[in-house]
């Protein structure tokens, strides 16, 4: 039925596939970008989109160990298709950043910060583990003793249309990790794929006034039933799956082992872990220099800690073999980030294992150690 009236925060909606087209022209109208799921290249990547025809309908992707398959199925559903490479941080923790320029007048340096607009994002189809990712990352840059500018203007805007997961892939384990497939809180919207209809949870005011006038019906017990269906059959679907009960000590206790060296001879250090990786979060800064020497622009720029240079100090550096900076990486990740922010850094997208190139699989390397400290 048409309502003039709005849902109220925390009710489930049904509303026809369609009409979530007016929802995006209604965030368009609001200023929102709306960016979404796009098939390119036989690759999914996250772009802006206009309409639902831009999102991938009838498409899965296949993941495994190195592995990444964009299918077309032919079904109609728009939200089955499990992300590629690219996650939400590149919106909002971009790859560069300018921090500020130097500039030359009359002999004295002036400094200046760049003048650009801060984007008003709205994320449309953010998975549970992609939400609870964004989380860690906002206790990275938006902390009580530190708090990065560009990360928290483009945050402070940004509208987060969340989608449960129905069809796990097969490099996924965020069961393990407690992070989905069930998105639970921090969204504006969450949208939940039955096959007819979009069922939508709101939670937040900004989300109710865009809803008002959209003709909408509360959800009926069968239909949460049947999202309830789904989402407990995609937990039982997960592709991998990891034991976390004894991290981080198990990671803490045993740096010396024999198997770190293992993996640093499989390990080409080639960071596609770090750079897909949605919690990752290391940055060099950089100093571009005009050739006159009157100008100069200091960029951020995403780094990893595989990279050789990035644990470079005076005196050397302190993580000079791949072994070490591996060791680093899951350490970091599985182990001493819990004492640092009081969670894991990991949230079991399985980025890192289906685009690692050498297959190195966290899922399988921490068993190794659970099995050798039996
Ligand atoms: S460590 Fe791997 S599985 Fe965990 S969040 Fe990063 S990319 Fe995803
Ligand atoms: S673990 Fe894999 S993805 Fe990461 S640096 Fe090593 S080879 Fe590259």
């Amino acid at each position: 039925m048409p309502n003039d009236h709005k849902p109220e925060i925390g009710s489930t909606i049904v509303i026809q596939k369609e009409t979530f087209n007016a929802i995006l022209s209604r965030l368009k109208e609001k200023g929102y970008e709306t960016i979404g799921p796009r098939v390119k290249n036989d690759t999914l990547i996250y772009a802006p989109i206009e309409q639902m025809d831009d999102l991938p309908r009838g498409y899965i992707t296949e993941q495994d160990a190195a592995r990444f398959h964009l299918k077309h199925t032919g079904h109609s559903r728009y939200f089955d298709a499990i992300p590629g490479a690219q996650s939400w941080k590149q919106f909002l923790f971009p790859p560069r950043a300018e921090l500020f320029a130097l500039r030359k007048v009359n002999n004295l340096w002036e400094a200046s910060t760049p003048e650009t607009k801060t984007p008003s994002y709205a994320f449309i189809g953010v998975r549970a583990c992609e939400l609870a990712a964004i989380q860690i990352q906002d206790n990275i840059f938006m902390r009580s003793d530190f708090n990065d500018p560009i990360y928290r203007a483009r945050r402070e805007r940004v509208f987060i249309l969340t989608v449960d997961c129905m069809y796990p892939a097969g490099t996924c384990f965020c069961v393990s990790m407690e992070t989905g497939p069930r998105v639970k809180a921090g969204f504006d919207l969450n949208l939940t794929e039955l096959e007819d209809v979009f069922l939508l949870t709101v939670g937040s005011e900004i989300a109710r006034d865009l809803l008002k006038g959209i003709p909408f019906e509360l959800a009926s017990a069968f239909l949460l039933r049947n999202a309830d269906q789904g989402l407990e059959r995609a937990a039982s679907q997960m592709g991998r799956k990891l034991d976390i009960s004894n991290l981080p000590d198990l990671i803490l206790n045993n740096l010396d082992h024999p198997h770190w060296q293992e993996v640093g001879a499989r390990c080409l250090s080639c960071t596609n872990c770090t750079q897909v990786c949605p919690t990752c979060f290391c940055w060099d800064a950089t100093d571009e220099m005009s050739l006159d020497g009157k100008e100069t622009h200091r960029e951020r720029v995403w780094d990893s800690c595989f990279n050789p240079g990035y644990s470079y100090q005076a005196g050397g550096n302190t993580r000079p073999t791949i072994r070490s900076r591996y060791r680093q990486w899951l350490s970091h990740k599985l182990g001493t980030w819990k004492q640092q922010n009081g969670t894991l850094g990991c949230v079991g997208c399985g980025r890192c294992i289906t685009w690692c190139p050498a297959e190195i699989d966290l899922t399988k390397e921490i068993p190794m150690l659970q099995e050798e400290a039996r």
